[in-house]
């Protein structure tokens, strides 16, 4: 039987359909199941309804009507994100944007992009790099995720040591806010101060604070040339020294991954065998720019630099080489949740001259709980995926432990819970480990100011206030074991 909350969603989405059209709303149980669960491996929680919007007009009416309703509401993109956030854990409507898709405007004179938020991050880099132009963040995910999304996530990846992370690149977007005001904020112009940063505020606000429905971004000439290097290491203390010694070094790699001994044999097991011998730790470095030579001289520099601590660093001059380096690293989080029937994964960044330090205590937690942490990720930035893995049910309490072990031992590092995956669900109830009670207390009053009545995706992103109805009626947001069978 439906509870008062689905049918009051479900009336409203008919309200909603009313506006838009009514083949835009889903409310067919087999069809609403993906809506439920997103890449994070926390349990689902199908929505009871969810409007396909096709068009901006279409996100006003569904907001509008939602908030007249009292109806939550949870933006979703194509589902890719790893902190939850599109899980409608409250019910109400799922918001589906990925049909609001497509480049809008290329401009090569002024380098911009305009593009509506369903655009698969891929087509966004290929119809850009067809220009001679580029975009910079490159989200190991970007063949299958959203640009809404990665508005919303503040999106990262390999290149961001170099070109910085989503928010460096949006120069403007059109948002509508929970009641239906459609909004534009930002910019066209390479530069521009006026009034508050609105834009900055936005992008990372994991659809808590608008719905995109359109991205102005900023693009840059493309790098002509890369130079690939992969370096092996005993250990993956030493790769860690190794890129203390890289940033020391005054040279600017595009690229900095590492991927510790796990990493490559899981790999290897799944028929990658792109990294050769059996290293403790691997670094892939790229470095790129316009100029052919300079790149080569960089590489050679870089080269040398590893090889004070490496086994081993070779360059990966063919094509074929450096395409099969970044399947095969590009498909490491699915390889390793596929190898062990528990994964816990986490999404760090630390300071890049406590890495090495960190992945020993990393290390150790494990080894004290019988679990395995297994750890890539891109190190230039000091962002690391660590990853709890067991096989045991009964290791399902000592694998929380030991990430919430971690957590402690990235802040007392001056580290932050999560470099580029979001808080959305999955770290709701850390924030306040690393944050104040002021500082959480203020982004309420921001989230009020722009949805007072909690509407939009709510239960995400901020812990409730102490003491709060919905504190208690939710329970904790906090993170579960994700087991597989
Ligand atoms: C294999 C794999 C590799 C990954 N690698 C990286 C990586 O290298 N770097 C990285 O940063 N992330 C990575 N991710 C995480 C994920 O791909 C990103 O967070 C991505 O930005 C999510 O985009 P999405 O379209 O799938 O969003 P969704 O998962 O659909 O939604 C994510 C959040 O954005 C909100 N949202 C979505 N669209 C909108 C919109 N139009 N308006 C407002 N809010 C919206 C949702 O409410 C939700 O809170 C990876 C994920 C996977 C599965």
């Amino acid at each position: 039987m439906r509870s008062a909350a689905d049918e009051r969603a479900l009336r409203a989405a008919a309200a909603i359909g009313r506006r838009v059209g009514a083949h835009k709303i889903i409310d067919d149980p087999d069809l609403l199941a993906p809506f439920g669960a997103d890449e994070s491996g926390l349990p689902a929680a199908p929505p009871p309804v969810a409007v396909r919007a096709e068009s901006s007009d279409d996100v006003v009416a569904a907001l509008a009507v939602a908030e007249a309703r009292g109806v939550p509401v949870t933006p979703r993109g194509r589902g890719t994100g790893k902190s939850g956030g599109a899980i409608p854990i409250r019910g109400g409507i799922v918001l589906l944007t990925e049909r609001l898709d497509g480049l809008v405007e290329l401009d090569r004179a002024e380098r911009l992009a305009v593009a509506r938020p369903g655009i698969v991050l891929q087509r966004l880099q290929e119809a850009v790099e067809a220009e001679g132009l580029f975009y910079g963040p490159d989200p190991a995910s970007l063949d299958s995720c959203a640009l809404g999304g990665n508005v919303a996530e503040n999106a990262g990846g390999p290149r961001a040591f170099k070109y910085g992370v989503t928010r460096e690149w949006v120069l403007g977007l059109e948002a509508v806010l929970m009641g239906g005001t459609r909004l534009r904020t930002g910019r066209r112009t390479r530069k521009g101060v006026a009034g508050y940063d609105v834009t900055a505020a936005l992008v990372g606000s994991e659809g808590t604070l608008a719905v995109f429905t359109e991205v102005t971004v900023r693009l840059q000439a493309r790098p002509a040339a890369t130079q690939t290097l992969l370096a092996t290491f005993e250990d993956p203390f030493a790769a860690g020294e190794a890129v203390r010694d890289l940033l020391g070094s005054g040279l600017v790699p595009c690229v900095i991954e590492i991927l510790d001994r796990h990493c490559v044999e899981v790999m290897r097991a799944a028929g990658h065998n792109p990294i050769p011998g059996d290293p403790g730790a691997a670094l892939l470095v790229e470095l790129d720019g316009r100029d052919a030579g300079r790149v080569e001289a960089d590489a050679l520099e870089a080269g040398e630099v590893l090889e004070r601590r490496a086994a081993r660093v070779l360059v990966a001059s063919d094509a074929g080489h450096r395409r099969a380096l970044w399947a095969a690293r590009r498909e490491l989080s699915t390889l390793l949740a596929k190898a062990h029937a528990g994964k816990l994964a986490d999404d760090v960044a630390v300071p890049c001259g406590a890495i090495p330090e960190v992945l020993r205590r990393f290390e150790a937690l494990g080894r004290e709980r019988g679990v395995t942490v297994s750890c890539y990720g891109h190190a230039g930035d000091g962002n690391l995926h660590a990853n709890v893995l067991w096989d045991d049910p009964a290791l399902d309490a000592a694998a929380r432990g030991t990430l919430e072990a971690m957590l402690r031992v990235v802040l007392e590092h001056r580290g932050t819970i999560s470099g580029e995956h979001g808080i959305g669900l999955a770290k709701r109830d850390y924030l306040a480990w690393e944050q104040s009670a002021g500082l959480l207390e203020l982004q309420r009053r921001l989230k009020e100011a722009f949805d007072p009545r909690g509407l939009l995706n709510p239960g995400k992103l901020l812990p409730d206030r102490p003491g709060s109805r919905s504190r208690r009626a939710a329970g904790s947001g906090g993170r579960r074991a994700s087991r597989r069978a």
